[in-house]
């Protein structure tokens, strides 16, 4: 088959032949349809999260399955699919046998511990994948099972009540998602952003405010949960300055800078959340939205033969807002 390579740690990323997988036991191979570029590729490519290079990365697959391995009984060939990053536990750990699988710390991850998606064919546990809705294309699904997944789960994490305002500081892959998925649940939204050009169409995404900081997203009322979706933790904490009596920072950027709690924070009893992808439900959910067609992702789509294209636009910080490999 063919996939995308990386040979090694800052690698350019190579399409060439790779070996077709073959179904494991409690295993399936997935013909890829759709595939979405994440900045994490970005930080795998660096070496931020180490992988065994050569490596395909790619943790946004969507496709149909094309084989079964021994032991699958709940999956067959032809069904539509889906994969988010922790596919698999240790099943020995404390979290595991608390049925949080995705906080083991011998997790096995999409594109990390296995191949990922930028190929033309992918292994995944069967108990991994998503079926995903009839309504929804394989290139609108394919971000969710990353971007849609963790903003969703994070808005969850930090449970906004009635009435409460959510406020999106990066409005990029993630941000641009979240926007659509704190406005389809109902709450007033506010993008926090220093890119005012895009203010017309993060307007459109159902942004009701926009603003360029914290200090004026608190001269605007101020906000209840703050999405932090950028991978810049001092953008998060910037904005974190518009931050409401009681409030919720949730990050979910990844970032190694540091991320500084203050004493205002502290009288005002305001939580900083850690989050990533939170379980099953919540990719359930986010897909929903999506077929429903209450969130629709922005992409740009790419050939399989242009993921290096795919992936300079994607380290530059200059897609609008998702790039997809499309296999069609
Ligand atoms: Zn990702
Ligand atoms: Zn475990």
């Amino acid at each position: 088959m063919r996939a995308a390579v990386v040979p090694s740690v800052n690698g350019k990323w190579e399409v060439k032949e790779w070996q077709t997988p073959k179904a494991g036991p409690n295993q399936v191979v997935i013909k890829i349809h759709a595939s979405g570029l994440c900045y994490t590729d970005v930080h795998i490519t660096h070496g931020m999260i180490p992988v065994q290079f050569p490596h395909v990365l790619g943790h946004e697959p969507v496709g149909e399955i094309v084989e079964v391995g021994p032991g699958v009984t709940t999956r067959k060939v032809g069904d539509r699919v889906g994969v988010g990053w922790v596919q698999r536990g240790c099943g020995r750990c404390e979290w595991c046998l608390r049925g949080k699988k995705e906080l083991c710390q011998n997790a096995i991850s999409t594109g990390i511990g296995l191949q990922g998606s930028h190929a033309e064919y992918m292994l995944a546990y069967a108990d991994a994948t998503m079926l995903i809705p009839d309504a929804l294309s394989y290139e609108q699904a394919a971000p969710i099972f990353c971007a849609g997944y963790t903003v969703w789960s994070g808005l969850r994490l930090a449970d906004p009540k009635p009435h409460e305002r959510v406020a999106v500081v990066g409005i990029g892959g993630l941000g641009h998602l979240a926007l659509q998925y704190a406005k389809a649940a109902g709450f007033e939204t506010i993008a926090v952003t220093k890119s005012k050009d895009k203010e017309k169409m993060i307007r459109e995404l159902g942004a009701d405010e926009v603003v360029e900081s914290g200090a004026a997203l608190l001269a605007a009322g101020g906000a209840d949960v703050l999405l932090g979706t950028s991978n810049s933790w001092a953008s998060t904490e910037e904005a974190a300055q518009g931050i409401r009596p009681d409030g919720r920072v949730v990050v979910m950027g990844a970032s190694n800078e540091p991320f500084r709690f203050n004493m205002g924070m502290m009288l005002s009893r305001v939580r900083i959340l850690g989050s990533s992808q939170n379980g099953p439900e919540y990719l359930y959910e986010a897909l929903d939205f999506v077929a429903k067609k209450k969130v629709k992702v922005v992409t740009e789509t790419y050939k399989l033969e242009d993921i290096g294209k795919a992936y300079d636009r994607v380290a530059d910080g200059k897609v609008r807002f998702r790039a997809v490999i499309t296999m069609d």
